[in-house]
C-alpha cells in the first residue's frame, strides 16, 4: 500500500482475523510512507494544480519512484490500483476479479488527488468504494484490502468461509441466529433447531431469496433462480408474502 498515513493501515490490518492472516504468512502486507520517496529536503509530495483552482494535488514522481521500488521488492510489476472516486464501485464480483493477481499494490490519494500523468502511466484500475468522497484514500484502501484480503487461501477459517456469505453467489445471505432459543420471547424459527440438514438448506436457500428480494431486488436480475424462486422473489416484491415466512 502506497500512502501519506502506513501507521494508520498498519495499525488497522493488524487486527483480528487480518492481523492473524498476516503472522501465520497467509498474507503479506506491506506499507509504504510515500513522503520517503520526496526528492526533496522538506519531503514534500503535492503541489498547487495547474491551470489555477483551490487544492494541492499529489505529485507524479515520489509516486513512480514509490512503485518501481515495489515492483524491484517484489520482482515482478504488481496489479496497480489507485483508491478513486471516479473509479469502478467495488463489488464481490470485481474482488474475485483482482483476488486472482499474484500482488496488488494500493494507492492511497489525498488532497484533491492525484496528478494524472502518473496515473495514465502506471495504475491498471481506478476503484470506488461509493458515490462519495472521502478525505484520503487510506479508507477505502482498507476497505479494499480486508475484503480482498478475505478472499486469500487460509485468511479465513472453514467456519468463516466467504462462499456462503452474502453476494458471493448473487444473493444476500439468510438471516441467522445464536443462543438462546428464546430471546425476549422472540423464537429462532423451528427448522433450525431440528437438526434436519436438508430441510435447513432449503430453508436458508429460500430465506436468501426472500432477503435479497426485500433488501435487495436490484440484485436479482444477475442471481442463478430456479422458476419457483423466481415466483417466490416476485410475491415478495409484489408483497403477497409477509415477511414472516422466516418463522415457517
Ligand atoms: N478531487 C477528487 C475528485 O473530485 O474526484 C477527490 C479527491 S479526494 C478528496 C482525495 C482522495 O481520497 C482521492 O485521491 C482518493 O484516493 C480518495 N477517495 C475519496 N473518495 C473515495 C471513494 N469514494 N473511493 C475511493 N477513494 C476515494
Amino acid at each position: 500500500m502506497i500512502t501519506l498515513f502506513p501507521d494508520m493501515c498498519e495499525s488497522v490490518l493488524s487486527e483480528s482475523i487480518i492481523g492473524r492472516a498476516q503472522k501465520s504468512g497467509a498474507l503479506d502486507l506491506r506499507f509504504h510512507q510515500l513522503r520517503d520517496f520526496a526528492f526533496d529536503k522538506h519531503k514534500r509530495v503535492d503541489d498547487s494544480t495547474y491551470g489555477g483552482g483551490m487544492g494541492m494535488l499529489m505529485m507524479a514522481e515520489p509516486i513512480a519512484l514509490c512503485f518501481e521500488h515495489i515492483c524491484k521488492e517484489v520482482g515482478e510489476k504488481p496489479y496497480f490500483v489507485y483508491m478513486s472516486p471516479k473509479g469502478k464501485v467495488l463489488n464481490q464480483q470485481k474482488l474475485k476479479e483482482i483476488s486472482a493477481k499474484k500482488n496488488v499494490c494500493v494507492l492511497c490519494g489525498h488532497y484533491e488527488g492525484v496528478d494524472q500523468r502518473v496515473i495514465d502511466e502506471f495504475v491498471d484500475e481506478e476503484i470506488s468504494i461509493g458515490d462519495y468522497v472521502l478525505t484520503g484514500g487510506e479508507l477505502p484502501a482498507l476497505v479494499f484490502v480486508d475484503a480482498l484480503s478475505r478472499l486469500e487461501e487460509g485468511v479465513l477459517s472453514n467456519d468463516e468461509c466467504f462462499t456462503l456469505e452474502s453476494h458471493y453467489d448473487g444473493l444476500l445471505e439468510y438471516p441467522q441466529y445464536t443462543k438462546p432459543a428464546v430471546w425476549r420471547e422472540k423464537e429462532v424459527p423451528p427448522v433450525l433447531l431440528s437438526g434436519h440438514h436438508k430441510n435447513i438448506e432449503k430453508w436458508r436457500r429460500e430465506q436468501s431469496v426472500i432477503e435479497t428480494a426485500r433488501l435487495r431486488p436490484d440484485m436479482l436480475k444477475d442471481a442463478e433462480l430456479s422458476d419457483d424462486e423466481k415466483e417466490l422473489a416476485e410475491s415478495i416484491i409484489s408483497g403477497n408474502i409477509a415477511q414472516n415466512t422466516k418463522k415457517s
